[in-house]
């Protein structure tokens, strides 16, 4: 079985076509067979490029939404969508005047498309996506972390019914029971006898003399609800949390779906993230690049003396073991990079000017740089 397509590409079921095919570059380079050491690169990669292709194909796009990835797979490999779904449109007028592509394929494959599997059968409830930001200190420490999101639950009133419970319930009339109805289609697949749910009854088999007024008789209502989840520490932008069961509601007492959470990072103001490793810049004096020095580097929780050597040359990268993004599954943490900017004053005092012109004239006209850095270049030669 192959991964759902947004999954595959990491993006959320309303992403933008920009984000898909941003989020598409991302994965096609780290799952490239020539770059990656991944054993299943290969598969992957062609996963994510199939991924690509579907959903920034406005069509296909809305025809796998509405089918689910089973069954949009299975419907390509009978015939595929290109043209045929273009096609279908034509097909309206002779199909009891159904409207557009997303109900010609719930048409096709709703309900009896799964191998002939009852509608009636219990059945899981939708995998339900949304995305959730944390602070890079968040990431650090692990978090648990409260939302609220808007998701289908069960209605309440009717049991997930449709109808109270004082209603009269009868055998539906139009599928004897069945929840399912049989006729011959021309379809963009060819002529097919076509198995598809009742509409008078929605496939329950049933019919009630009253509704649930708080559901309609959809037996399912949109709450309003707030959980809870455990973020680890070490988490990566992008990465994304499943909790079990909070997804959609299942059908005819199927379990729920599942909720997945992506997890996106805020931007913090000092450090820069790189996989497990963290960067920083520290601005530092001229005079503290000469004669080196002990500053103290910010860190995620606290800071840290760090040794300026004698004859630091701005950009110089130095490393504090340990003090990056502890890594999500082992114990060792990543390091802390901190590039050293030498800062050149705007103003300088009399005294300062002074200090430095008399600077300037002991090393003759060439003291524009430090010790170290002719050390270097004698060296080079
Ligand atoms: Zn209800
Ligand atoms: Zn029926």
């Amino acid at each position: 079985m192959s991964e759902d397509f947004y999954e595959a590409l990491g993006v959320s079921r309303d992403a933008s076509e920009d984000e898909i095919k941003k989020a598409y570059r991302k994965k096609a380079a780290e799952y490239h067979p020539d770059v990656s050491d991944d054993p299943n690169a290969e598969e992957k990669f062609k996963q994510v490029e199939k991924a690509k292709e579907v959903l920034t194909d406005e069509e296909k796009r809305q025809a796998y939404d509405q089918m689910g990835h089973d069954r949009f797979e299975q419907a390509e490999k009978r015939g595929g969508f290109d043209g045929g779904a273009g096609g279908a449109g034509g097909f309206g007028g002779g199909m009891g005047g159904m409207g557009g592509v997303e109900d010609i394929f719930e048409q096709f494959f709703g309900g009896g498309g799964r191998g002939g599997q009852r509608r009636n059968q219990p059945r899981q409830g939708r995998n339900l996506r949304t995305s959730m930001e944390i602070t890079l200190e968040e990431a650090y420490e692990g978090v648990e972390k409260e939302f609220t999101i808007t998701r289908p639950e069960q209605c309440t009133d009717c049991d997930g019914k449709g109808h109270p419970p004082e209603a009269e319930v009868s055998t539906c009339r139009e599928c004897d029971g069945t929840g399912q109805v049989s006729r011959i289609q021309q379809t963009p697949f060819g002529r097919v006898q076509q198995r598809s749910t009742c509409r008078r009854c929605g496939g329950e088999g049933q019919t009630a003399d009253k509704t649930c007024g708080s559901c309609g008789g959809d037996g399912i209502v949109n709450n309003e609800v707030t959980l809870t989840v455990e973020v680890p520490a070490g988490i990566r932008e992008g990465q994304t949390l499943r909790m079990d069961g909070e997804g959609a509601p299942g059908e005819n007492r199927g379990p729920n779906g599942d909720l997945l959470i992506d997890v996106e990072i805020a931007e913090h103001e000092l450090f820069e993230r790189d996989g497990d490793d963290l960067h920083y810049n520290h601005a530092i004096s001229f005079p503290q690049a000469v004669f080196g020095d002990t500053v103290e580097i910010p860190t995620l929780d606290g800071t840290k003396k760090m040794e300026i050597p004698k004859g630091t040359q701005s950009g110089e990268q130095f490393r504090l073991r340990g003090e990056g993004m502890p890594r999500l599954r082992g114990r060792r943490s990543g390091h802390l990079f901190v590039t050293v900017q030498v800062v050149t004053p705007e103003s300088l005092n009399k005294d300062q000017r002074e200090a430095l012109e008399a600077f300037a004239k002991a090393g003759g006209e060439e003291v524009d740089v430090s010790e170290g850095f002719f050390e270097k270049i004698k060296n080079s030669f």
